[in-house]
């Protein structure tokens, strides 16, 4: 159906949903949303997946990842588990990293990856002023009678407690300013004077430990800069982008998982003496679900093919705003009706919509808001069906 996917990628999808199968049951993902994240053996066991031609955690010669090939394992890992896992945020922070480190300090923290599963820092960007608005970032760097001082707080760092370092996106005060804000990278240990870390508690995505992270005046070493490229805002834009593919891809996985669950109850359960799948207001449902996920794996592999391919920026970033604009919304419309088929049951813990509808929602959020995305796409379809009239006026 979709000729970009390849035997090969079929292949990978069934040894990612093979590893899934075997860890991702009900009862551990239960068990893990509660812990708030996934034991070492299963992160070790992804890390270890051995996953043939395609370049999923580690880097290609030309220094880059199989994007699209990325999106089918988050996806069949979302679908296979039906829970957002660390994966995704896994996935970007490496290549956060990646593309702000020098190839040395990218290689520290790719080798702790690599054995450990896990990665040794928390990204920190999102701030109490600045959500929607990342160039209103307050966390700042300046350097007093020769010492360099961080001030400031971030707010969504997820595995905040837990990691060893923090990556924390700050304003270098002290660095002129052009276009944009000096937007600078530290990797630093969490456990320096001045810096303390509160949980946070969010409704959904329950495997993600998220939290507060305040700067009181801490004292920074100059090696802790993070001094590969230094595009600033502009490369990190383009890094949410990548966020945004595998954020959606998560959330149509997640859908999907929802699909299934609800068409087997609806074929199983029975109500006035007939199976609940013969009502024709089931049955509209469950079609116009299916209609939701094929038009959301559309905008999804569109977007991340579009990326991979490195086309022209602004049709990638229009498709991109597009697909996130669109698909974690229906994503939760899906799992809602899904809910909805369930009756009372799907209310509960005991079935695994109620938590991906909560997943799914939050995806509204993440990433960039629902809103957001019409912020960034409407002046590009502006400018796309405008710079089309003038052509036409013009011949
Ligand atoms: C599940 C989840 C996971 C997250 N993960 C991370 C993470 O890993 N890392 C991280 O750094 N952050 C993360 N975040 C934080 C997330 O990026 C922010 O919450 C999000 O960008 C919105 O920012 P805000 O909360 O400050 O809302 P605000 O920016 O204050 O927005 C408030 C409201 O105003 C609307 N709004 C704002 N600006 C505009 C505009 N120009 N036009 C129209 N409407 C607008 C918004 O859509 C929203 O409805 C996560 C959030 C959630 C819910």
């Amino acid at each position: 159906m979709y000729p970009e996917i390849t035997r090969e990628h079929r292949e990978l999808i069934s040894k990612v949903r093979e590893f899934g199968e075997e860890h991702f049951d009900y009862q551990n993902v239960s068990r893990w949303r509660r812990d708030a994240g996934l034991p070492d053996e299963v992160c070790q066991g992804f890390a270890n997946l051995d996953f043939g031609k395609f370049n999923i955690l580690d880097r290609g010669e030309d220094g880059s990842y199989d994007f699209f090939a990325q999106v089918l394992v988050l996806e069949e890992l979302a679908r296979v588990s039906a829970s957002t896992l660390p994966f995704p945020n896994d996935f970007l922070n490496l290549q956060i990293m990646g593309e702000f480190a020098t190839t040395a300090q990218f290689e520290r923290v790719y080798d702790h990856y690599r054995k450990d599963g896990r990665l040794m820092f928390a990204l920190a960007i999102s701030e109490p002023h600045g959500g929607s608005d990342t160039m209103n970032m307050h966390t700042n760097v300046t350097s007093e009678r020769g010492t360099i001082i961080m001030n400031g707080q971030k707010t969504y760092v997820n595995n905040g407690e837990f990691a060893p370092y923090l990556l924390v996106a700050a304003i270098d005060k002290d660095a002129p300013r052009g276009k944009y804000p000096a937007l600078s990278f530290w990797l630093v240990p969490t456990n320096l004077e001045g810096i303390s870390v509160y949980p946070i508690r969010k409704i959904g995505q329950s495997m993600l430990p998220f939290s507060d992270v305040i700067f009181d005046g801490v004292k920074l070493d100059e090696s802790f800069r993070l001094t590969g490229k230094m595009g600033g805002f502009p490369q990190l834009f383009h890094m949410f982008e990548l966020g945004r593919v595998f954020s959606c891809a998560t959330a149509l996985g997640l859908a999907q998982s929802a699909m299934e669950d609800a068409a087997k109850y609806a074929s199983e359960r029975s109500a006035f003496g007939s199976s609940v799948s013969d009502f024709q207001s089931i049955r509209q449902m469950l079609v116009d679900m299916e209609v939701k996920l094929q038009n959301m794996r559309n905008c999804v592999y569109r977007a991340a093919l579009t990326v991979d391919r490195k086309e022209t920026d602004k049709d990638s970033r229009l498709l991109v705003a597009l697909m996130k604009r669109y698909v974690p919304a229906t994503a939760t419309e899906v799992a809602s009706d899904a809910l909805q088929i369930f009756g009372g049951r799907g209310y509960t813990y005991n079935e695994r919509v109620a938590s991906v509808w909560k997943d799914c929602r939050g995806y509204q959020i993440a990433e960039g808001t629902d809103q957001i995305m019409v912020h960034i796409a409407a002046p590009l379809i502006l400018d796309k069906y405008t710079a089309s009239i003038e052509e036409k006026t013009k011949g």
